[in-house]
């Protein structure tokens, strides 16, 4: 049973990534270990791209130590995506706007038609001997903090949309009482249901990249086992276990 104390919960003003710390501590650590900061200088979301971080924004990471095996992670990721937005749910359904997960990693909010980022998650695991040794997850949420000029067409803030501040303490809280739910209750076919139903999957043509190579194709479904199943524009069926969706 995953549980979140406060003794677990290390705070800090400034950190370059909580990902690298908590992977630093991670074998040493016991499950439900997090690290939290104000700031990341260099916060980092997959492949090395770049998180803007700035003061306002929840940032932390969190050390797991499941015993689930090593074809299941991706299972982590979601379930933290339906937590955060079980999270942000209570704040935006206020509003006339909507939260959707986006594959694998992002949850989004529409406006205007255009899907903008509020949260990101990054996932990392060590593996030993064939088990987890362990895995870290990393959260962004976009709460109080401004966001740079050159994300404003892709990223949206919940102050933006809330138009008020909204103690970063409470949103944590939240977040993980939400998070300890899925992680200890959640079978994976409950998990992978509740993910579907909350996903963008558009009826028309999308662009998928994957290690570099582009396709054109149709979403079809995404899979108990993770991944996600394409209808190429030469109709053969493809599945992905990752890679980038992109939307027009
Ligand atoms: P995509 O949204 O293109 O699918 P991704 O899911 O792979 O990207 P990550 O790699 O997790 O995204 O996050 C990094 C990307 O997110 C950056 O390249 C940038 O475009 C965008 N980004 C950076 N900082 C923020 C932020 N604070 N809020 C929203 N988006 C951000």
């Amino acid at each position: 049973m995953l549980k979140i104390t406060n003794n677990k919960i290390i705070r800090l003003k400034k950190i370059s990534s909580t990902q690298d710390y908590a992977k630093i501590i991670a074998d040493k650590s016991d499950e439900g270990t997090i690290i939290i900061t104000e700031i990341q200088t260099k916060g980092r979301g997959r492949y090395e791209r770049k998180w803007d971080s700035q003061k306002g924004g929840l940032y932390f990471s969190i050390i797991l130590k499941p015993q689930i095996n090593i074809n299941k992670t991706f299972i982590l990721t979601y379930k933290m995506a339906l937590a955060i937005l079980d999270t942000l749910k209570y704040f935006v359904n206020k509003t006339e706007l909507k939260l959707f997960l986006k594959w694998p990693n992002d949850i989004v909010i529409k406006c205007n038609n255009k899907y903008k980022k509020i949260s990101g998650i990054l996932t990392e695991s060590s593996i030993k001997k064939n088990k987890i040794n362990w895995i870290v997850i990393g959260i962004g949420i976009n709460a109080n903090n401004k966001l740079p000029k050159s994300l404003n067409h892709i990223a949206i803030s919940l102050k933006e949309i809330t138009k008020r501040n909204i103690k970063i303490e409470f949103i944590f809280s939240s977040l993980i009482k939400h998070f300890e739910k899925y992680y200890n209750k959640y079978p994976t076919n409950k998990v992978m249901e509740k993910y579907r139903e909350n996903s963008i999957i558009p009826e028309v043509p999308i662009t998928f990249i994957n290690n570099q190579n582009k396709y054109t194709g149709k979403i079809r479904k995404i899979r108990n086992d993770g991944g996600i199943e394409l209808t190429l524009s030469d109709r053969t069926k493809t599945i992905f276990y990752s890679g980038d969706v992109v939307l027009s």
